[in-house]
């Protein structure tokens, strides 16, 4: 079995440079694959596009919370689904309220075409802690602090766990939930600080290395931050107690 993260999108909302976050999860065992894309924001559906083998095959999408860069690029990857006559049914799962946000979004994007996708949508709403199945993985959602509903997401299979904050400061609560984490994909929104709502790359590190998480990477980070830091930021990561680096799209994580 392996698992492998694809990092099509790492952005935040609004940099230029950078398609949303968006990371594309998958497991081979054997000839079966599953995938899984966490947030598919404005950007996301066509670098998830360029990033995938076989973007068709894509068995499920989380929703982390309803910001336009987290979500609204679904009537677009929805779509294209329906245009190269995907018949494969599509698993959709995300914080209270992704259902209907997804159908107004394709409502209003693409008026008409929700009933008309020609593959099926099952739909599954989490609340924090529930645990449920994301693409035959084994998933947790975790609430994160962010100004509006927000879930981290924790995915299992086999051996191998992988942890993704969506948007939201990670606190300390989180270490039964990061510890032994092969990858911690997290926001990091600021180099240092402490704002609400979202963590800075020093927070995530130290947490992320006192709960022992092998790999973190940061992504997210506010676009003239990155701008700004992105090439001193090699002296976090030798200070810390992780493995941290700042994924470009395209890159892949084997875990
Ligand atoms: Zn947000």
């Amino acid at each position: 079995m392996s698992m492998q993260a694809v990092f099509c999108g790492v952005g935040e909302a609004f940099d230029e440079n950078l398609p949303n976050t968006s990371i594309l999860v998958q497991v081979k065992e054997d000839k079966n694959s599953r995938s899984a894309l966490l947030d598919c924001g404005f950007t996301a559906a066509s670098a998830f596009w360029g990033c995938s083998d076989d973007p068709l095959d894509l068995d499920a999408i989380w929703i982390s919370h309803l910001h336009g860069d987290h979500f609204l690029g679904l009537p677009q990857l929805l779509l294209r689904f329906s245009e190269h006559a995907r018949i494969k049914p599509l698993q959709i799962s995300g914080v209270c309220g992704a259902s209907s946000a997804v159908k107004q979004a394709m409502e209003l994007a693409y008026p008409g075409k929700w009933d008309r996708l020609g593959f099926e949508i099952e739909f599954t709403e989490a609340s924090s802690r529930d645990t449920f199945q994301l693409a035959g993985m084994q998933a947790r959602a975790v609430p994160m602090e962010h100004p509006v509903p927000s879930l981290g997401i924790k995915l299992h299979a086999e051996n191998r766990s992988l942890f993704y904050t969506g948007d939201g400061r990670l606190e300390k609560s989180f270490w039964p939930v990061l510890d032994g984490c092969d990858l911690a994909i997290c926001e990091a929104f600021a180099l240092e600080g402490d704002m609400p709502g979202h963590s800075s790359v020093s927070r995530v590190l130290s947490m992320a290395g006192l709960a022992g998480v092998r790999q973190t990477a940061l992504v997210h980070m506010q676009r003239d931050e990155r701008a700004t830091h992105k090439d001193s930021l090699q002296k976090y990561f030798d200070q810390a107690q992780v493995t941290g680096f700042m994924p470009e799209p395209g890159d892949r994580v084997e875990l």
